[in-house]
C-alpha cells in the first residue's frame, strides 16, 4: 500500500463513517497501478458537497458547481468529488450542468478513459468496470464507450489521449485513434489554454516520441495553434528521444525544429507564436533567450561572458542541456565556471551610477547615459575593465568630451 493512499486513509473513513461511499479514482489509481510517481490523490464519494463540508473542519469550495470540496487535513489538501454525471453537452466542450449521483458506476461511466476509470476502495480492492487493468497491462489508452460519442461530447478528450500517449509511452486504441482522426476539428470548440495544458504535459512526458506520433497520425495537430502547417518539426521532435524537463524547454526545442527547417529571415516569431499558444509573459520571455542561445551555439558561437550574464545561469545551462538534446556536446561545467567568475552578476552590482556620470562629466540626463551605463556593463563582464568607479569613468571619459563639443 502506497504512503500516499494510506495517508488519505482517514479521509475516506471520515466520509465512510458519515454513512456515504467513498474511493480513491482518476489518475492516482492509474499511476499507481502503473508503479509511478503520484501526483495529487483525488476521491470520489456518494455525499453531496454541502454532505462533504459538514464532515471535516477545513474546507475550501474550489469547484463546489462540479461537486468539488477541498478538503484539508495532516497538511495535504485532497478534492473530494461527488459522484455525478455531466449532460448538455453544448459545443462540444464540458458540459454546462453536472447531475450528482449516488452510484459509483454512473461516476465511472462518464470519465474519459478505461485506465482513468478505475476506483480503489480503502481495503485496496479495485473497480474495473471497463476492463482498465486490461488496458493498463496492455499499455492502451480506450474511450469509456463509444469513442466517437465520448469526444463528440468534449473534444479535449482528444488532446487528452495523446498526452497520455507521451507520457506513458501507451498506444491508442484502434476505435479511439479512428475517432480522433474523424473527429479532430472539434478541438477548434476547445479553449487554448486547455489545449495548452495538455501539449505541455505531452512534451514533457517521459514518451513524447510516440505522444508526437499520435498527434501526427491522427492529424490533430492540424487544429493545435500555429501547428497545421508544421508536420516537418513534428517529425522532428519524433524522432528525437531525448526527453525535456520543463516547460520552457519543450517549447523552445519545439520552436527551435520550427524555425530550423524555415528560411532565414522567414522564421516564426517566438513571441507571436507562444502569444497565441496563451502562455505567460514569463514563459515567451524564457523561451526567448532559450531558442535563440540554443541558434547560436548550435551555429558554433562559443561560450561567452556576456552571453552568460546575460542570459543568467540557469538558462545558460538549460542552453547547454538542449544542445546536448539536439546531439551535441554541452559545456554544463565550463558555464558555471564561468559565471561563477563574473564580475559582476547584475547591473546593480556594477559599480557606477547614472548620476555618478552626470555628476563627474557635468551633462544632463540624456540617451549618453544609457549607453555609456551599457558600454561600462559589457566591459566589466568581459573583465576588460575593472568594477571601479574611478576608473570606469576614466574609461568613459569620451562622453564627458564630447557634450563639451555640443556646447
Ligand atoms: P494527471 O496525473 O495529469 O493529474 P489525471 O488522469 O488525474 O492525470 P485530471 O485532469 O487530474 O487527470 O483528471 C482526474 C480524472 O478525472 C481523470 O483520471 C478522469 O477520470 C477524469 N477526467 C478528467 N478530465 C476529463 C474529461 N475531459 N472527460 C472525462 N473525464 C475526465
Ligand atoms: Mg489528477
Amino acid at each position: 500500500r502506497l504512503p500516499e493512499f494510506k495517508q488519505a486513509l482517514p479521509v475516506l473513513d471520515t466520509l465512510i463513517e458519515g454513512g456515504y461511499e467513498a474511493y480513491f479514482v482518476g489518475g492516482s489509481v492509474r499511476d499507481a497501478l502503473l508503479g509511478l510517481d503520484l501526483n495529487d490523490v483525488d476521491i470520489a464519494t456518494s455525499a453531496q458537497p454541502e454532505e462533504v463540508k459538514a464532515l471535516f473542519k477545513k474546507t475550501v469550495d474550489v469547484g463546489i458547481d462540479h461537486g468539488t470540496v477541498m478538503v484539508l487535513q495532516g497538511g495535504t489538501s485532497y478534492e473530494i468529488t461527488t459522484f455525478r454525471t455531466e449532460s448538455t453537452y453544448q459545443d462540444h466542450r464540458r458540459p454546462d450542468s453536472v447531475h450528482f449521483v449516488r452510484s459509483l458506476e454512473e461516476d465511472l461511466k462518464r470519465r474519459d478513459f478505461t485506465i482513468n476509470a478505475l476506483a480503489l476502495d480503502r481495503n485496496g480492492a479495485v473497480t474495473d468496470l471497463f476492463d482498465g487493468i486490461q488496458d493498463l497491462e496492455d499499455g492502451l489508452i480506450r474511450a469509456v464507450g463509444q469513442a466517437e460519442e465520448r469526444f463528440n461530447e468534449d473534444a479535449l478528450r482528444m488532446m487528452r489521449a495523446v498526452r497520455f500517449a507521451g507520457q506513458l509511452g501507451f498506444e491508442i486504441a484502434q476505435d479511439t485513434k479512428a475517432a480522433i482522426k474523424k473527429h479532430r476539428q472539434l478541438l477548434e470548440e476547445i479553449a487554448v489554454e486547455r489545449i495548452q495544458v495538455e501539449w505541455v504535459k505531452l512534451l514533457t512526458g517521459q514518451d513524447r516520441q510516440k505522444g508526437v506520433k499520435a498527434m501526427i497520425e491522427t492529424k490533430l495537430y492540424d487544429y493545435c495553434p500555429l501547428l497545421s502547417n508544421k508536420k516537418a518539426a513534428l517529425t522532428y521532435l519524433v524522432a528525437n528521444p531525448h526527453s525535456l524537463d520543463s516547460d520552457r524547454q519543450a517549447w523552445a526545442l519545439l520552436l527551435y525544429y520550427v524555425r530550423y527547417i524555415q528560411p532565414k529571415g522567414y522564421q516564426e516569431d517566438i513571441n507571436t507564436f507562444l502569444r497565441t499558444w496563451k502562455t505567460s509573459k514569463a514563459m515567451v520571455d524564457q523561451t526567448e533567450i532559450l531558442v535563440e542561445g540554443l541558434e547560436d551555439r548550435k551555429n558554433g558561437k562559443s561560450l561567452d561572458p556576456y552571453a552568460i550574464y546575460q542570459q543568467g545561469l540557469d538558462l545558460s545551462l538549460d542552453i547547454e542541456t538542449l544542445l546536448e538534446v539536439l546531439g551535441q556536446e554541452g559545456k554544463q561545467a565550463e558555464v558555471k565556471e564561468t559565471y561563477q567568475k563574473l564580475a559582476i552578476h547584475s547591473s546593480s552590482d556594477l559599480d557606477l551610477t547614472g548620476y555618478d556620470l552626470m555628476e563627474a562629466y557635468g551633462r544632463k540626463p540624456g540617451p549618453w547615459l544609457g549607453s555609456a551605463l551599457n558600454q561600462a556593463e559589457k566591459a566589466v563582464v568581459r573583465g576588460d575593465w575593472p568594477n571601479d568607479k574611478d576608473q570606469l569613468l576614466q574609461h568613459l571619459k569620451d562622453y564627458a568630451i564630447e557634450d563639451e563639443k555640443q556646447d
